[in-house]
């Protein structure tokens, strides 16, 4: 069986030809172009889909997208204004319609997650916390063998915990969410923050700072550490993963913060959960469309079952 593995991100669309094996057999890519508008990023969806199917006969299309995604209707329950108009939009409907496929859509941390569970770190695990750290925070969470997905499509949200009440407003309406400090984003926010100015505009531009020995930008990793580990511990309270899987763009700087992350909680953690184990991501940037594809490989025997 083949399926396509679509991963919608905020800058670029991937799109990836796959089989039941998990083998990745060809890439393709398009720019987002999210300002452009919902119709444009539409349209090179379908490109990119068209294209691909010139190549291959797919029996499934799995899609990850931002947002919190309806798994049943396929369709967006809620997305941020980094997708314009996506809220509403039913997405497995325009696909289907479209191409013809059956399609099935999901949260694309979610899709990450499945792929690192189906041939990366999560392999041969049960239960586990799929953190993406990068400019915001979320999860894929995966309990005995199962995804949680939730009441209303928003399991694994876990960058709106409150970890400060009544700190820094939070583009999702609340104030001081883990996302305002435990993220890239948030890294070089506190910074700035702490100098009192807007010295630097970029995740990359702290890092370089702490690298020449800056002390403000060392107290800011002493605080995003600390802040990291108080979610971790209570995430391990409330899921008791046998693992933390920890991706995202942050993970390329984890030399700076990795250790001392696990020393923390071995330190700050209860008896019960202080034995709990992070391990990197296996993917960088594949695990979205393989987790994608293997969701529709599942939506299909599901329908071939059902007849
Ligand atoms: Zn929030």
């Amino acid at each position: 069986m083949i399926a396509l593995g679509i991963d919608i991100g905020g800058t670029k669309i991937a799109g990836g030809i796959v089989d039941d094996n998990g083998s990745l057999l060809d890439v393709e890519y398009r720019a987002t172009d999210a300002s452009k508008g919902k119709d444009y990023v539409l349209e090179g969806i379908d490109e990119l889909i068209t294209e691909l199917c010139s190549r291959c006969k797919p029996d499934a299309i799995g899609i990850g997208s931002a947002g919190r995604i309806d798994v049943d209707s396929g369709s967006v329950y809620y997305a941020t204004s980094n997708l314009p108009n996506w809220t509403g939009l039913n997405l497995k409907r325009h696909i289907e319609d479209r191409h013809g496929i059956p399609t099935i859509v999901d949260n694309d941390v979610n899709t990450a997650g499945i792929g690192e569970m189906w041939l990366g770190a999560g392999k041969n695990e049960q239960s586990t916390v799929c953190v993406t750290l990068g400019t915001g925070i979320a999860a894929a969470v995966f309990v005995d063998g199962k995804i949680v997905r939730g009441g209303r499509w928003s399991a694994g949200e876990i960058g709106h915990m409150i970890l400060y009440p009544g700190g820094r407003p939070c583009n999702c309406g609340q104030r001081g969410c883990f996302e305002q400090y435990g993220s890239g984003t948030a890294l070089y926010r506190s910074y700035n923050e702490r100098r009192g100015e807007e010295a630097i505009a970029s995740g990359r531009q702290f890092f370089e700072l702490l690298a020449t020995g800056d002390i403000a930008a060392r107290d800011t990793l002493d605080a995003f550490i600390s802040d990291l580990a108080v979610a971790f511990i209570s995430l391990a309270n409330v899921y008791d993963p046998d693992l933390f899987i920890v991706g995202g763009g942050l993970i390329d700087t984890k030399e700076w913060w990795w250790e001392r992350l696990e020393r923390h909680i071995r330190e700050q953690a209860n008896p019960a959960v202080a034995s709990m184990k992070l391990v990197p991501a296996a993917f960088k940037n594949q695990a979205g469309m393989l987790g994608a594809a293997k969701l529709g490989f599942e939506y299909v025997a599901e329908l071939n079952a059902s007849k």
